[in-house]
């Protein structure tokens, strides 16, 4: 890992310089086509798509499997609502598909898996999306937990490769997952109220290092497989980390969706410095999700966060990012235009208008 005085070395300086462009641009409602890589819509929702329109921005909406044990899902009726979001977004919203680990150890899992994958792509899933319950739930018959370069997925990782798609996978939490729940946890919040995903003690379970690291041997393998890593990677806690992955894994590139507030509270030259070293490998996105949400309230709250956000990497703006105080980072009209699109672009194709 570069030490910061490296990094910082490799800046020019005119990075440096707070600029006029940055600035102006950030108070416009856009003047370039933007892409929120990240998003939960699943129906079809007029107001919404009509918002994304005037603003110029586009979005990619994630089915998510998120059942373990015996759980029931209408994965179907998901995938199906999701499709039809897509198809009546006027090419607003690109969609990706996913599947139920579950099954893994059942005969005729992945043949069954790759024909039903196949299907969506034929409906123009652009990707598929692979979540954290795989790592920190399902469990095969002897108790053991799945990791995500389980044999039982490589032809799966594969046939997804082999369509020229992407993994788009949120695997592992926040180190707070992994760390006592007290106020000293940055995920606080969360895990109090969502104690299934807080690891801490659970001796039985994989630690966070295994599971990202059966991610990584997952890039090691398909070296031409293109991976998506949602929310940072999960190395959020840590960009070092993160640099260290984005340097040996060219296929891997990480997504901003719900942790744009650890940009927020870094160290702002760090911060800067970070993205301006992987301003090809990160991609704008929010994690935004409808929910019950009327199409008018969804398309006004994603424009509120579409705005915070575009403030906070666009301006030098003194502004609070989730009740923390802290300053726009003021990118350059080239990494932003990367971030907010260009990279998307290229590494889910099919996304933006
Ligand atoms: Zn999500």
């Amino acid at each position: 890992m570069p030490t910061r005085r490296h990094v910082l070395g490799l800046i020019p300086a005119a990075f440096l310089r707070w600029d006029a462009t940055a600035s102006a641009a950030g108070g416009e409602p856009g003047d370039f086509e933007r892409i929120d890589a990240h998003t939960h819509i699943h129906r079809p929702a007029p107001a919404l798509f009509a918002s994304l329109e005037e603003g110029k921005w586009s979005g990619l909406d994630l089915v998510v499997c998120p059942t373990s044990g015996d759980e029931a899902i209408d994965l179907e009726s998901r995938l199906r609502s999701t499709l039809e979001a897509a198809r009546s977004s006027g090419g607003r919203l690109a969609w990706a598909s996913t599947f139920d680990a579950r099954g893994f150890e059942d005969p005729g899992f992945a043949d069954r898996t790759i024909a039903r994958l196949k299907q969506s792509f034929d409906d123009g899933a652009i990707g598929v999306k692979v979540w954290k319950n795989i790592g920190m739930a399902i469990r095969g018959k002897s108790g053991a937990f799945l990791l995500p370069d389980d044999p039982a997925l490589l032809p799966i990782h594969e046939a997804i490769r082999r369509a020229g798609k992407t993994l788009i996978a949120h695997l592992a939490e926040p180190d707070g997952a992994w760390l006592p729940l007290d106020d000293r946890n940055p995920e606080f919040p969360y895990y109090s109220k969502n104690p299934r995903w807080h690891m801490f003690g659970r001796a039985d379970a994989p630690s966070k290092a295994q599971i990202l690291a059966a991610r990584d041997r997952v890039l090691a393998r398909y070296p031409d497989l293109r991976v998506v890593g949602c929310h940072l990677g999960s190395d959020e806690d840590d960009l070092g980390r993160l640099a260290r992955r984005l340097d040996a894994y060219p296929n891997f590139a990480v997504d901003t969706a719900a942790r744009i507030r650890y940009f927020a509270r870094t160290d702002r030259d760090r911060a800067r410095a970070f993205l301006d070293r992987y301003q090809d490998r990160i991609l704008y996105a929010t994690d935004y999700a409808l929910g019950e949400n009327s199409p008018e309230v969804g398309a006004r709250g994603m424009k509120a966060m579409h705005d915070l956000d575009w403030r906070f990497f666009a301006t030098a703006d003194p502004l609070e990012y989730e009740g923390r105080p802290t300053r726009g980072l003021a990118l350059t009209e080239p990494i932003l235009r990367k971030v907010f699109r260009e990279n998307a672009r290229r590494w889910l194709p099919g996304v933006g208008v």
